[in-house]
């Protein structure tokens, strides 16, 4: 097995374990049968990742490098600093690309799937429609490419992004005051539970994936004094059904 799937999958146990001690939001009887569905998910992406999406990606990497293009390649850093600009500059991408699943009706269809979850937990992460990851990886294409991203460089950055998604996502009891201040660096739980809100005007809030600067800056930072009284899922997908693995993966069609 891949160092990086080892390292998703004993993330995944340590923080499914820890908020189980220290759940945020109580009462939840039927954790494991709220997380199959999303296991199995991550199970189907990766065999797709695996056998389609990687191969893709590493096509358009290749053509970038042997044709010496992109803005590493013209800027020759060295490779603290390369490193250093390419996720700042790839973390504003994941944030407008977020924000365009939310505007644009066509991918909110696939990226609404990750919203219905009514018990959010680290899981959730976890929850990413197929066609969502399709198309956020052919979309970020075009940016792997005009950045020059080496493969490595990329696989490092997911790595990074998985880890703040397990962890954003958790149902961890962070004390409001360590999460105020992890928060002026980087997305928290209390931030991102703020955009898995029912209400509109903030599930359209808080894109950021992971430095909490982009919301900040583009205006769609936005907190809430108590999260325990935030309602979280959708309010067209309620129903039991929607919570299954059937029912999660016909979303983008109802
Ligand atoms: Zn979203
Ligand atoms: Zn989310």
């Amino acid at each position: 097995m891949e160092t990086k799937t080892i390292l998703i999958i004993s993330a995944v146990a340590i923080i499914f374990l820890l908020e189980s001690v220290f759940p945020h939001y109580r009462g939840r009887a039927t954790r494991v049968r709220h997380g199959a569905p999303h296991i199995i998910t991550a199970i189907l992406n990766s065999l797709l990742t695996k056998f389609a999406l990687v191969l893709l990606t590493l096509w358009a990497i290749n053509w970038a490098e042997s044709r010496s293009f992109g803005l590493l390649h013209v800027l020759s850093l060295p490779p603290i600093a390369e490193t250093v600009i390419v996720y700042v500059l790839f973390d504003i991408w994941m944030y407008f690309w977020h924000m365009a699943n939310h505007r644009f009706s066509f991918f909110w269809l696939f990226h609404r799937a990750h919203h219905s979850d009514t018990e959010m937990d680290t899981t959730t992460a976890l929850r990413f429609h197929p066609g969502e990851l399709v198309l956020s990886t052919l979309f970020r294409l075009p940016v792997v490419i005009l950045l020059g991203m080496s493969f490595a460089q990329l696989v490092f950055f997911e790595v990074m992004l998985n880890l703040s998604t397990l962890f954003h996502h958790s149902n961890l009891a962070v004390p409001e005051k360590f999460d105020r201040a992890l928060r002026t660096v980087i997305v928290t739980p209390n931030m991102h539970r703020v955009h898995h809100s029912i209400e509109m005007n903030e599930t359209n809030s808080n894109f950021t994936s992971l430095l909490s600067v982009w919301d900040r800056i583009f205006g769609t930072f936005r907190t809430r004094k108590d999260t325990h009284t935030i309602t979280l899922g959708l309010p067209e997908f309620r129903e039991l059904k929607y919570q299954r693995l059937w029912g999660f993966l016909i979303t983008p069609i109802k």
